[in-house]
């Protein structure tokens, strides 16, 4: 019998509530657990592909095309629980189904509301997980308890164990325990209210994950179980982490969530240990060299907008012993600044995804100087179309080239829609979206980065290199090294006569792992450190 886990907020927002629920994950299969991991969010988009980077952050893209909330991110990266679709439910996704079913006649005439309409929608996607082969599933609720959009996935959860029976199911509540400069004291009041709205509800959770700046003492451990009615032992404190989020599942284990969690629901389990994460935790603590690599895009305030692009340099960097310093790059300002000053001294510049004309000739900018000053350059995505572009500029002789998503009456549209895109009028799952084959052209440097002929990557996008300059790029030094397998679409370019430089239409920063960092950013890591160690010998 599958148990299921359900992980909720309170207090505040951005409690890490994503990390948290994929440490859980990470721990339970530490434990020889089969864990599947899903996200509920309360918003009445169908999903995040449609929303501003600002609003949301990062859309996180699944190999069956799925594009998802950043946290799924986090559940890949921790553990290896297969993600689809059915990972992640919007409050919209689970309207529109029950609309869809009551436009069909699906409900005979009765009268469709929250309860039980909609709640039966949830739980039936959340009981969709379970199956033979998994032991837990972790459902994430977005939102924090008070919210009045959660309510039905409150609900819908609270229904469950009468389902399915309260044994099998388990309730983790993260809360925060803030410090009070003033007073010199941790205050444990708002989680109690935060528990209260829980059991006013109807949930009654079983473990309290208090986030902490400081030690929560015994005292404090006591009073947050005795009035919020959860064993003294359920009360695991998570202190913020100095150095790294992979720091998380090492911190819960020393707190013996997993036993915990594993006496609670009366899993059978092998004893688990922790040696690969104490050990990647160390090597992220003792580096033992350091790069700095540019990240030249346009959300560059806003951390969460290119999540795993950090995520995966740092991946990267872990496998290299190196300490990835970025420096976050405003595309526009190099618009109007010459890039050498804001450049000077990076070892590696990367040109993330994006979407429409804002900071785009900042970005082929950027591009240029890593071109020319022999620079790692890593494309990604929209920095793969900027990689062609300014190519197409600065070595074809082709002034105007641009990308019609740019400038759509250019007379050299280098990057374009393929015939096939263009009758698309709709947003939201339009794009090329999800896992794509990918064949690498032998000895290329992207073939000898991965190690093998054929890859599978994610996209996200709609324009594509135009195969009407492919002879022209290649004689002006711009090899086509990765193509589909019908050899219709370009995938990957790079510049042999560079040290390192490599364009990718896909998204290669989905996955990587923090033990297994991606071969491309491995590569790129390499040369920027290659690069660093270079110009340090030659000024000494
Ligand atoms: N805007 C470009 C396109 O749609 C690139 C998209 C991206 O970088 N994800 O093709």
């Amino acid at each position: 019998m599958t148990k299921h886990i359900f992980v909720t907020g309170g207090v505040v927002s951005s409690l890490g509530k994503g990390l948290t629920s994929a440490s859980i994950g990470a721990i339970l299969e530490r434990r020889g657990l089969r864990v599947r991991m899903q996200k509920l969010d309360p918003y009445i988009n169908v999903d995040p592909g449609t929303m501003s980077p600002y609003q949301h952050g990062e859309v996180y893209v699944l190999d069956d095309g799925a594009e998802t909330d950043l946290d799924l991110g986090h559940y890949e990266r921790f553990t290896n629980s297969p993600l689809s679709r059915d990972s992640n439910y919007t409050s919209g996704r689970i309207y529109l189904k029950v609309i869809e079913k009551e436009r069909q006649g699906k409900y005979l005439g009765g009268t469709v509301q929250v309860v039980p309409h909609i709640t039966d929608e949830i739980k039936a996607s959340v009981r969709k997980l379970a199956g033979p082969d998994v032991d837990v599933v972790i459902t994430e609720l977005g939102g924090t308890v008070g919210d009045i959009e959660g309510l039905p996935f409150l609900e819908a959860i609270r229904q469950i164990p009468l389902d399915i029976g309260r044994e099998n199911c388990l309730f983790v509540h993260l809360t925060l325990v803030p410090y009070l400069k003033a007073a010199r004291e941790l205050k444990t009041k708002p989680t109690q209210h935060s528990v209260q709205q829980l059991r006013e509800i109807g949930i009654q959770p079983d473990v309290l994950i208090v986030r902490t700046e400081r030690p929560l003492g015994r005292e404090n451990a006591e009073k947050i179980a005795l009035f919020c009615n959860v064993e003294k032992k359920a009360v695991i404190e998570e202190m913020d982490k100095e150095f790294s989020i992979y720091e998380v599942p090492v911190g819960l284990v020393e707190h013996g969530l997993d036993q915990l969690i594993v006496d609670r629901l009366g899993l059978q389990t092998r004893p688990g240990n922790m040696d690969d994460w104490e050990d990647l935790v160390h090597r992220i603590k003792n580096p033992q060299h350091e790069v700095t690599v540019a990240v030249v895009g346009k959300y560059i305030e806003h951390r969460d907008a290119y999540k795993s692009i950090y995520e995966a340099l740092d991946h990267a960097g872990i496998a290299h012993s190196t300490r990835v310093v970025v420096k976050r790059i405003e595309a526009e300002d190099l618009e109007r600044q010459d890039p050498a000053t804001a450049l000077a001294g990076v070892d590696g510049i990367l040109v993330p995804g994006g979407f429409g004309m804002r900071g785009v000739e900042g970005k082929i900018r950027a591009c240029q100087f890593a071109r020319t000053q022999k620079i790692p350059y890593f494309g990604i995505c929209l920095g793969m179309q900027i990689a062609v572009i300014e190519v197409a500029r600065n070595l074809l002789g082709l002034p105007d080239a641009n990308s019609t998503e740019f400038a759509a009456d250019t007379g050299n549209p280098v990057i374009c829609l393929l015939e096939e895109q263009k009758s698309v009028t709709t947003k939201g799952g339009t794009m090329r979206l999800g896992a794509q084959p990918c064949v690498l052209a032998e000895g290329s440097l992207a073939a000898r980065c991965y190690g093998v002929p054929e890859v599978s990557e994610r996209h996200r996008h709609r324009y594509e290199f135009n195969p009407d300059y492919r002879d022209q790029f290649t004689n002006a030094g711009l090899a086509q090294s990765g193509k589909s397998p019908d050899g219709k679409l370009v995938e990957v370019v790079e510049i042999p006569a560079h040290p390192w430089f490599v364009a990718v239409q896909f998204h290669p920063e989905f996955k990587s792992k923090p033990m297994q960092a991606h071969p491309l950013f491995h590569g790129f890591i390499g040369a920027a450190l290659a690069r660093h160690q270079e110009r340090a010998s030659n000024a000494t």
